[in-house]
């Protein structure tokens, strides 16, 4: 009886030793990396992989069509078990992963780009990430675009709520790094959120409740715009993004939005001036940032307008997350709002030669909660290289400035000088 007792413990003993050899490492992840536990569960369990040479490469970027796959493992697919086609122009029947794009598209977890493209190539940013994991957990639908005050904004809260977010911080803008991939979607396996065939859970599963269908805010199809005196001069200047600290913008190519933002709408200031405006500035100078969140940030600046009577609200910004161009948003067609969106946008393009992405409408807070014609100009994207170029250089900025001034001259029915 001793004797077999004895064997039986060698055998657990053996055992243990062996599933613990078996856990995957990698020669760049060591046990103090605080996704460790999460790269050596998920390369476990073939969720992810390795490079092959022994190293996971932590830090590096993850395609949109990588996480696609990554994240169908993570929900039970298998490689070729599963296929089909998707209705978009960039994931051609050929792709290498047409089938973890098909699996993710028909379960929902992703819906591409809007325009009938899915871009698989790109690097994935944080808030992509986000919403695709937030949508595959089951626990948040579209309508969380419209939580605002960001397109992503609402994704990000649930995803936090949820405890997703555990162990590493979201950079807007950015590419995730692989280390981050793992951490999110482990997180969101080990509290029992992904249908995975069950490997992971160390927490009881929590059956994923549906969420509740956010209750409609409020919201007034019409802007209460206030008529538009037509010699009202009064111009306030959003310089979007904050310094530092909170509602900081996106990052690329080595700026910073908030930066360009602000020097952008500096040379606005000095051509309105010039064209007989009186200009107010959210942040007059580089360094201000407004309130201590993202959504004090934005309230003060439609205090600033709405308190300050202004006539017209600017808010400049930079765009990104893949693409090019300029587009300019309004909140509601059919208004001087709308008006104003496409002078600038046509100025704009006509003095830049950036791709023309159009007048948009979208419940964006600053042009939502300001009285008077308010628009928010997009002016070019800052991880896009050729872009970013025109935004660094003092002529791009310049030509964006005097584009806004001439198409503002235009809507007032002054002329230009
Ligand atoms: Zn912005």
């Amino acid at each position: 009886m001793k004797k077999i007792m004895s064997f039986v413990l060698i055998c657990i003993l053996l055992c243990t030793m062996t599933c613990y050899a078996s856990a995957r490492t990698f020669h760049d992840v060591s046990s103090s990396d605080p996704f460790y536990k999460a790269v050596s569960k998920l390369s476990d369990i073939g969720v992810i992989a390795g490079k092959g040479d022994g190293n996971f490469n932590p830090y590096d970027a993850t395609t949109r069509a990588e996480f696609c796959a990554f994240l169908s493992r993570a929900n039970g697919y298998k490689d070729n078990t599963v296929s089909g086609s998707v209705p978009f122009k960039d994931v051609p029947t050929t792709y290498w992963a047409v089938n973890t794009i098909y699996f993710c598209y028909s379960k929902g977890y992703i819906s591409g780009m809007g325009d009938g493209t899915f871009e698989p190539a790109r690097q994935i940013t944080y808030e992509e990430a986000v919403k695709m994991v937030v949508s595959a957990a089951g626990v948040g639908g579209t309508s969380l675009i419209n939580a605002g005050p960001y397109w992503y904004s609402g994704y990000i809260d649930r995803a936090d709520e949820k405890g997703f977010l555990n162990g590493f911080t979201v950079k807007i803008g950015q590419p995730i790094p692989r280390g981050h991939v793992a951490q999110i979607i482990y997180n969101a396996m080990e509290k029992g959120y992904f249908d995975s065939n069950g490997t992971i859970p160390t927490t009881p599963p929590v059956t994923a409740t549906p969420t509740s269908t956010p209750t409609p805010t409020s919201t007034p199809t019409v802007k209460p715009e206030r008529p538009a005196s037509s010699d009202g001069k009064r111009i306030v200047i959003d310089a979007g993004h904050n310094y530092q600290t909170v509602d900081t913008g996106a990052v690329g190519n080595g700026l910073k939005e908030q930066d360009i933002t602000w020097e952008i709408a500096d040379k606005l200031r000095v051509h309105l001036q010039r064209n007989g405006f009186e200009v107010i500035m959210t942040r007059p100078k580089k360094t201000d940032s407004l309130g201590t969140t993202v959504r004090e940030s934005l309230q003060e600046r439609v205090d600033i307008a709405n308190r300050n009577n202004a006539d017209l609200f600017l808010s400049i910004h930079c765009n990104s997350g893949g693409g090019t161009g300029t587009e300019t948003y309004c909140y509601q067609l059919g208004g001087n709002g709308e008006k104003l969106a496409k002078l600038v946008q046509e100025m704009i393009i006509e003095e830049t030669g950036l791709t023309n992405r159009g007048v948009k409408t979208d419940n964006l807070f600053v042009i939502k909660n300001t009285i008077m014609p308010a628009i928010l100009v997009e002016t070019a994207f800052i991880d896009k290289e050729s872009d970013a170029q025109l935004l660094a250089s003092q002529a791009g900025q310049e030509k964006l400035a005097a584009a806004i001034a001439k198409a503002v001259c235009k809507f007032k029915g002054i002329s230009y000088r």
